[in-house]
């Protein structure tokens, strides 16, 4: 079994990948960040999708797991005071393999085509403030939006920054997209369905900005400034993330631990 490490880079982050490491040699496990069979991040969320994003050339092949020195994580769902389980876990037994659908884009400007992967979201914002842009879907138009920014999610997306856009909560069993909206303005000229929208896999959406503005596009925790875009076609990739599951995780009790509580709490 061979592992790559990727941490957030604090001290108690450092310290615990130290701590990884020597169990994991104890255990015979072999590190190798070229070519891992396993991409294992400590740190949070965020630190995930980092490892996500050094690792998606090797998406098809390579298996993920996260582990949180906070809270749990809904990627990182392994805490700080289980390494030592983990690495037993890892040393000798064989993991279920659970695959999350993942964000297909490909932003094409005058001069270029370009692919991205996403695991979380994609973001379009204008540089300038507000953003105009028309978004058809399977080629048709079907809205012209005005507004902060648009967020189009995966599933497993769909409870960090979608959420907090009063977008729905999709499990990650379900190809699709979903298309949220930032702060529209509506009036006769703009107008946009105002919730947002899921797609199924067969589908496409595609987001048509003024190639004259200057536009921030963010994928997942990365933002780019890019002039000259003509068109962002967005569907759902035929890639997927794996991640090991070394023990059963429930979706829907990540999604009430995170937003809703544990349920014990006296009102
Ligand atoms: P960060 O560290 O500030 O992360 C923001 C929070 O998002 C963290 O609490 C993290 O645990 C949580 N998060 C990340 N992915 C999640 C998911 N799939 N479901 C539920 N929570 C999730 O910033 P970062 O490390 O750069 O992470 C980038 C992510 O932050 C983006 O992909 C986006 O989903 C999220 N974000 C959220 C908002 C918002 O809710 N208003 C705004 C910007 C970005």
């Amino acid at each position: 079994m061979k592992y790559a490490l990727l941490d957030r880079g604090d001290p108690l982050s450092r310290e615990l990948s130290e701590q990884f490491h020597s169990l994991a040699a104890a255990k015979g496990l072999t590190p190798d960040d070229t070519s891992p069979d396993l991409v294992l991040s400590i740190g949070g969320d965020g630190t995930l999708l980092q490892a996500f994003h050094r690792y998606r050339d090797q998406v098809k092949r390579v298996a993920f797991v996260g582990v949180h020195t906070g809270h749990l994580g809904f990627y990182a769902d392994w805490q700080k005071n289980e390494l030592a389980e983990l690495v037993e876990l890892i040393a000798t037994k064989e993991p279920r393999e659970v695959k999350y659908p993942l964000l297909q884009i490909e932003i094409i400007s005058d001069t270029s085509a370009t692919s991205y992967l996403a695991l979380n979201e994609f973001t379009l914002k204008s540089v300038d403030g507000t953003l105009v842009a028309g978004i058809n879907i399977n080629d048709e138009p079907f809205e012209m939006f005005r507004g902060d920014g648009i967020v189009i999610s995966s599933p497993s997306g769909s409870t960090g920054y979608n959420k907090s856009l009063g977008g729905a909560v999709i499990h990650p069993s379900i190809e699709g997209l979903q298309i949220a909206e930032i702060a529209s303005i509506n009036n006769r000229v703009y107008r946009t369905l105002g919730s947002s929208v899921i797609l199924p896999k067969h589908h496409h959406c595609d987001i048509v900005p003024d190639p004259e503005e200057p536009l921030f596009v963010g994928i997942d925790h990365l933002v780019l400034q890019m002039t000259g875009v003509r068109s962002i076609i967005c569907r759902v990739a035929q890639e997927k993330i794996t991640f090991a599951r070394y023990r059963p995780y429930t979706f829907w009790n990540r999604v009430r631990e995170a937003f809703i509580g544990s349920g014990t709490d006296k009102v």
